[in-house]
């Protein structure tokens, strides 16, 4: 029998629940059947435990009418003796069988998320960058960790029980029956009686619960703002003590009066479970004796007492089927979510017939590119320029123009919305995406280094690098000083995101990161926050001789790196209004010459 309160806030749904329902479609349905599918075997011997574990469990019940018959009225001592054996027996036969059937659920549910996490991970991976920065994290990890769970406890436990009151039902209904038919007509109908005002009485107490939580929270919320350091300050400079005192004492007042409707109304709820939790098997003694006394009908005293306990053990799982509902709207509202995931396209994928050339260049081309993050919002208008391999370009301009957006299209983070980007003569769109993007390197603003040694961040771009290429990376970017006046040198920790190196030498970093990727294009977007001028100084000669050896686009703030540049591009409002050389550009008297005058000479000088 459930107690108070009973399975609690899971029978219920929430307002939000009502109204975000799912659909149910039999596409969904045959969706959800197709990750069991791989353990039909498994489940049908689930469904084989159950109904095994369920019948053993009624047989005690069922056996109390012997024990009453033949050893207690027959008077015979080993048939007593017998049949309690034998009730115990099955007991622990059904104990045991509940073992293994918990084993093998618990092991098809485990394995049913295993794989819909990894085909999750495996879709994730795919979504282009637009879905990571429009997603919200929380939400993208939700789905990952507790959808999923959510589907473990429905395989595991939401279609068992189901299954397992369903089949407790129809044995105990065979039984009855087969005992006295109006006397198990009479049971049956009783039973959700019990239940249904059971329900009403918890959902009554339920909905004080959660009013008494809501009202804690506001409570919560005024303490924490009032009964702060700064929120009293506040407080005090407006003289707004009474005012608080108020909000706080009306609050409490409504508190204590939900605190009590709710321990009364889980009074009532028991005087509602008892009384009718005695009615049923009163009304079945009643009856049955009547038929007995008066009617002469073929019952024993064993008989209806077997009714009696039969009728008792219904009571559970009709409880408990009453909330399916609710179980089942909630497991296929995770399984919609989780499908919703499933179902986002994945907008940049490698072509059909993509090409893999034998090897790259560094030639890159804008031809007429346009591009917007988000519809009717242009970030780039017909962009078109050219950069010849070994040679640099230095992209310059105010801050939001789209210089980052111009270089993420190249290896194809996003898409152009017209024209084309040309990697070495061929549409990056029909070039294999393996391929570009082994061959685009990126040193971004924002340095992103993994949790682990300096090491393990050199071999994420070159898992197969030996020491000594590791050594000539680090040199190369010019933080090989550095790491050598480390204790444990390239086996420092950086710390969290890197957070235990400077700015300056996160950067060096991800520079020789980029070096033993080895592209045959380096980008590097040059940071605007200020670095100090020696780690500046560092990191300019790190990359200075880096782009003579190669193709290079620079995203540049500083006079010295521009400089190091063949040609000049002045970004403004996606477009690029000036080219060509520094010289030129200053005379020219347009937007470089004010950002020169603005930002550059000072360096200059
Ligand atoms: P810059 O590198 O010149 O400072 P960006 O290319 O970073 O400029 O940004 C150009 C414009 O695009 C800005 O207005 C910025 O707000 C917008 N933008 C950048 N990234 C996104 C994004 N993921 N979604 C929507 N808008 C973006």
């Amino acid at each position: 029998m459930p107690g108070p309160g009973g399975r609690g806030a899971r029978s219920f749904l929430t307002e939000e629940e009502k109204q975000n329902k799912p659909k149910v479609t039999k596409e969904l349905l045959l969706r959800i059947f197709s990750y069991l599918k791989p353990y039909t075997k498994q489940l049908l011997l689930v469904l084989l435990l159950i109904i095994l574990s369920a019948t053993f469990s009624l047989l005690p019940s069922i056996l109390t009418g012997k024990i009453v018959d033949e050893g207690l009225i027959g008077r015979s001592l080993s048939a007593l003796i017998r049949y309690i054996l034998l009730s115990l027996g099955v007991t622990l036969l059904s104990n045991l069988i509940g073992v293994a059937e918990s084993y093998l659920n618990s092991w098809i549910a485990q394995h049913i998320t295993y794989d819909m996490r990894n085909a999750m991970f495996a879709h994730l991976q795919k979504m282009s960058q637009q879905f990571f920065t429009s997603a919200s994290q929380g939400d993208i990890i939700t789905r990952m960790t507790s959808d999923i769970d959510g589907v473990e406890m429905v395989v595991s436990s939401t279609f068992t029980n189901i299954l397992t009151n369903v089949i407790t039902l129809v044995i105990a209904a065979i039984a009855m029956f087969q005992k006295n038919a109006l006397l198990a007509l009479l049971g049956i109908v009783i039973v959700p009686l019990f239940a249904l005002p059971t329900r009403a009485a918890g959902k009554t107490r339920w909905t004080l619960t959660r009013d008494a939580q809501a009202t804690n929270d506001q409570i919560n919320g005024i303490l924490n703002e009032t009964l702060s350091v700064s929120g009293q300050m506040l407080v005090k400079l407006f003289g707004r003590e009474q005012y608080e005192y108020d909000r706080y004492e009306s609050l409490n007042k409504k508190m204590i009066g939900l605190r009590i409707r709710e321990s009364m109304a889980g009074r009532w709820f028991r005087v509602v479970i008892s009384t009718f939790a005695g009615i049923g098997p009163m009304l079945l003694y009643l009856v049955g004796g009547f038929l007995m006394i008066k009617r002469g009908a073929n019952l024993t005293v064993g008989d209806i007492t077997v009714l009696v306990a039969l009728v008792g053990r219904m009571y559970g799982p009709v409880n408990q089927l009453l909330s399916f509902q609710v179980e089942w709207i909630r497991s296929m509202a995770l399984f919609t979510r989780i499908f919703e995931y499933y179902d986002m396209p994945v907008d940049i994928e490698n072509a059909p017939d993509a090409i893999i050339p034998n090897s790259a260049r560094g030639n890159v081309e804008f031809s007429h590119v346009g591009f917007a993050y988000e519809e009717g919002k242009p970030i780039l208008k017909d962009i078109s320029f050219k950069l010849e391999a070994g040679h640099s370009v230095a992209i310059v301009g105010p801050s939001g123009s789209g210089k980052s957006t111009m270089v993420n299209l190249i290896p194809r983070l996003y898409d152009v919305d017209s024209g084309c980007v040309l990697f070495d003569g061929t549409d990056v769109r029909k070039l294999d995406l393996a391929f570009l993007r082994s061959n685009v390197g990126i040193v971004t603003q924002e340095t992103y280094l993994f949790n682990g040694t300096i090491r393990d961040n050199l071999l994420y771009a070159a898992p197969d690098a030996d020491e000594a290429a590791l050594i000539e990376a680090c040199k190369k970017a010019n933080i090989y000083d550095f790491i050598s006046k480390q204790e444990t040198g390239l086996d420092t920790v950086v710390g969290n995101r890197g957070l235990k190196l400077s700015g300056g030498e996160k950067q060096r970093v991800s520079i020789a990161r980029i070096l033993l990727k080895d592209p045959a294009l380096l980008i590097f977007d040059e940071a605007t926050s200020a670095l100090d001028s020696i780690s500046e100084q560092a990191i300019q000669d790190a990359i200075e001789p880096l782009i003579h050896t190669r193709s290079s686009i620079l995203i540049a703030h500083r006079l010295s790196t521009i400089l190091s540049a063949d040609e000049i591009l002045v970004v403004k409002d996606g477009r690029i209004i000036e080219r060509g050389q520094h010289k030129d550009l200053v005379a020219l008297g347009g937007v470089y010459t004010e950002l020169y005058e603005t930002q550059f000479k000072i360096e200059d000088d």
